[in-house]
């Protein structure tokens, strides 16, 4: 992309209604507007940001398994109804009433729909195990939406959902998608630690929500330091493996990491006090195994092997697409502006002509463009009329990895600058090595 010919409507001005960086960030790099509280239009940047991540979730929920479908915004209330949650979800459902008359609602997640699919088209425990997931925009009322796409009224989510015959194949289902998190979250970049949350009214150690520290987190933690060591990495795993989600699920949560929902002091202080950390963290998932709860309540059974009709076994699984790019920008940002991590940054390299209208300057920086292109990378190119200065400025504001500046100083020595965004580092490198040094990093 030609920055002349792009739309990244950046701020000069820190926008005074956003409290955390990654708020006053989004809006100084033009990724967001905001249409009401807590409601965002998407500009090029932003939604490119979006839909990297939300490209690495759905390889990583097909990886372990799980199939994508697609379910609507709205829903209709009787299903609720059904479920009984129409009257206790409160105000933070929005309501809807159509023309006819019918109670509507937009969808703040959707249990009893793919509960209804569920029990419409499947019968039996050999068509088990089962997990449908879909990627789409919730609505919740949040009586207090803030910090930008962080807690918004619209938001966009992945919410999978798990049928199995049995207990112990639906705790298997459960292990399987603390796994799958572990390796998304450390695709894109970030260490999000599983702690054991509440299980609220249904009870149970079945929920864990996976949590940034952040010092601008909602939440407030209690953890053994020695779990910020562990890393998923690129291992291998067998989904369908019992044993090794379990190992995995067993390594990940053996220490102490708990929300202050769940914190018990007594339990805390027995972990030596060098390792006690009292911390914020910002929950960007959650996964949950709540057994027959809905199955129960709206008729969704299979036929076991015996023939008996029991209720399927359930659990729901939360990601937080839209708030992952605030809390990334939480975890990733200086002084200057946005550090993106190479796994969901919104183009792979900038390019910065020093000397706009410089016969050979405009010739090499169309040669690079051209170059990355090709080997399949997106770089943005800066190629406007402006001083050096500004357009280091907005390259450091919105967060590109990797920079390559050309100037006609350089080019008589035959180099071009390639400069790490995260660590300031340059290297001057010949134009072939600079772009084989970018196809590298990326692995392409
Ligand atoms: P919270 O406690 O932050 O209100 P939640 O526990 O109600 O979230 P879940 O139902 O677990 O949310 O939804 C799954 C994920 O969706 C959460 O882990 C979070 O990352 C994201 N999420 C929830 N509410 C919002 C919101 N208002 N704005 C943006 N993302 C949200
Ligand atoms: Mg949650």
């Amino acid at each position: 992309m030609r920055l002349s010919r792009y739309f990244l409507p950046v701020l000069k001005e820190t926008p005074s209604e956003a409290q955390i960086a990654s708020h006053r960030l989004m809006l100084r790099a033009g990724m967001i507007k905001q249409q009401a509280a807590g409601i965002y239009s998407w500009l090029p940047l932003g939604y490119k940001v979006l839909k990297n991540i939300e490209r690495i979730v759905h390889e990583e929920q097909q990886r372990a398994g799980h199939i994508p479908i697609l379910m609507p915004t709205l829903q209709s209330a009787d299903l609720w109804r059904e479920s009984g949650r129409y009257d206790d979800y409160g105000q933070e459902m929005l309501r809807i009433t159509d023309r006819h008359g019918r109670d509507m609602l937009y969808g703040p997640t959707n249990e009893e729909m793919v509960t209804d699919i569920f029990r419409a088209h499947v019968g039996s425990y050999k068509d088990l195990p089962l997990t449908l997931y879909h990627i789409q925009w919730k609505f919740r009322d949040e009586i207090r939406p803030r910090f930008g796409v962080m807690r918004g009224r619209e938001f966009f989510m992945k919410d999978g959902y798990t049928f199995d015959l049995t207990r112990e194949d639906a705790l298997h289902a459960y292990n399987r998608h603390l796994v799958s998190y572990l390796r998304t979250y450390e695709r894109m970049g970030l260490q999000a630690i599983p702690m054991r949350a509440d299980g609220g009214p249904i009870g149970g150690d079945y929920t864990h929500e996976f949590l940034v520290l952040a010092e601008t987190g909602e939440s407030e933690v209690f953890y053994d330091s020695e779990i910020t060591d562990l890393k998923f990495g690129d291992r291998e795993i067998d989904y369908d493996s019992v044993e090794a989600c379990q190992a995995v699920l067993e390594e990940f949560t053996s220490r102490y990491a708990r929300t202050d929902e769940t914190h018990d002091e007594e339990l805390f202080n027995e972990i030596p006090e060098e390792r006690r950390r009292v911390a914020r963290g910002i929950e960007v998932g959650q996964i949950f195994y709540f057994g027959t709860k809905y199955s129960e309540a709206m008729g969704a059974t299979v036929q076991d092997s015996d023939g008996n009709k029991v209720p399927v076994e359930m659990g729901s699984h939360g990601i937080g697409v839209s708030r992952l790019v605030g809390a990334l920008i939480e975890a990733n940002h200086d002084d200057k502006g946005i550090i993106w991590p190479e796994g969901v940054t919104p183009f792979h390299c900038g390019i910065v002509n020093l000397k706009q209208g410089d016969d050979e300057a405009d010739a090499a920086c169309e040669a690079l463009y051209k170059a990355l292109t090709a080997a399949g990378l997106e770089p943005l190119y800066d190629d406007r009329n402006e001083r050096a200065g500004g357009k280091f400025a907005t390259m450091d504001l919105i967060g590109l990895p990797w920079r390559i500046t050309v100037g006609p100083r350089g080019l008589k020595n035959g180099v071009v600058e390639l400069t790490s965004r995260r660590t300031g580092e340059s290297e001057e490198l010949a134009f072939e090595a600079a772009v084989a040094k970018v196809r590298e990093i990326y692995g392409v």
